[in-house]
């Protein structure tokens, strides 16, 4: 690991200036996924900024009738919160797909919805990566591609986005609050996460200043129908090979509202809202729930070893609405 400084932020404001005014420093949450990075050689930050000791830490209705949960607040805190539980049991189950109790009593909101690709070459700095060093080229695209995207990939990239627990939050539509030198501003998820591109070392349309503060969530939390089913190479502690993130309201057997999103499968949590349009105001029958996932991955595309995944997700896409919607295990 490279020499670096250590200070403890006492207020946002601070924690921002001292980010803000040196280009090599970051913030440093539970370090689940950053200590790892660094002791990779991966990256190396001269200057780590502990967030850890800042009020962010509490989960507190907003006066829309949703729910605020602060950048400091524990995976597990989250997941095992009781109005989550009740309100959003699609990001408690999320949550609880991912990682190990161990790591979700230390991993940060804030820091889960910037934790880096699983890419084997990502991590490996022998090899060439344009996500890590731009211009160095892609290792996966032509060698073991297993775990890489199909959709959204661009000539520069083709990793994955790694979180669970973004996946529910696709869905929910949440909205990331954030504190820059600017000041604050608020990032639909839907825009928070970037697709490769040609700029694939950029995850986010985070500012390089900017403190995540807060995850807010819309009063719909699709308590009554939701699910998330993680398809995995073992049943815990291992990441997403595809995931899906479904959440209806129904009126009876008719779909009046659908969410979709999914992971595993590009750069960021996945969503397609024609393939949600094709489920709205029809019956919750197989028929349309296959419609939806053949439109999900219509532009998907595979590099080899990951070509199963087309068919991986249109599976899971079905079953996760059929249990979405109460009807698993009724065939
Ligand atoms: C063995 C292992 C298995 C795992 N399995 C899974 C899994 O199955 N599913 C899953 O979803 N995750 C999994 N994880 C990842 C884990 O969830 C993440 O490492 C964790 O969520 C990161 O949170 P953190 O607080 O530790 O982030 P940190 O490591 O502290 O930070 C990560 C990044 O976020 C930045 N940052 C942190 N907080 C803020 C903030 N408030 N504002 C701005 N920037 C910030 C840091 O500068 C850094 O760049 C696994 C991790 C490990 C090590
Ligand atoms: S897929 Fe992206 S992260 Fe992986 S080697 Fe290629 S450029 Fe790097």
């Amino acid at each position: 690991m490279n020499r670096f400084s250590y200070v403890r932020a006492r207020d946002v404001q601070g924690a921002v200036e001292v980010v803000s005014a040196n280009p090599s420093a970051r913030f440093i949450g539970g370090g689940t996924n950053l200590l790892d990075l660094m002791k990779e050689h991966v990256t190396s930050p001269s200057h780590l900024v502990d967030i850890t000791r800042l009020p962010l830490n509490g989960i507190e209705d907003t006066p829309d009738g949703g729910l605020r949960i602060g950048a400091l607040v524990t995976n597990s805190e989250v997941a095992w919160n009781a109005q989550v539980e009740r309100r959003y049991p699609l990001l408690s189950k999320a949550i609880l797909a991912g990682a190990s109790p161990q790591l979700r009593n230390m991993a940060t909101t804030g820091g889960n919805l910037l934790q880096r690709t699983r890419c084997y070459y990502f991590y490996d700095v022998g090899t060439p990566c344009n996500k890590r060093e731009p211009g160095s080229g892609c290792g996966a695209k032509a060698g073991f591609n297993r775990i890489h995207a199909i959709l959204g990939t661009s000539e520069q990239c083709i990793a994955t986005h790694p979180s669970d627990m973004c996946v529910a939050l696709a869905a929910l539509d949440a909205v990331v609050r954030v504190t820059g030198r600017d000041g604050e501003r608020t990032i639909p998820f839907a825009d928070f996460h970037r697709l490769p591109g040609d700029t694939p070392h950029l995850d986010t349309n985070l500012r390089p200043d900017e403190l995540i503060t807060a995850v807010e969530l819309p009063p719909e939390g699709f308590a009554a129908h939701s699910t998330y089913l993680k398809v995995r190479d073992r049943a815990s502690y291992a990441f997403a090979l595809v995931s899906v993130a479904a959440a209806l309201t129904l009126d009876g057997d008719r779909i009046q509202a659908a969410r979709l999103a999914l992971g595993g499968v590009a750069h960021k949590p996945w969503r397609d809202p024609e393939a949600e349009a094709l489920l709205a105001g029809r019956p919750a029958t197989r028929e349309h729930f296959q419609a939806a996932a053949e439109a999900l991955v219509r532009d998907a595309k595979g590099f080899g070893h990951n070509t199963f995944k087309i068919e991986l997700a249109k599976r899971s896409v079905v079953r996760a609405l059929e249990q979405a919607a109460g009807q698993e295990g009724q065939r």
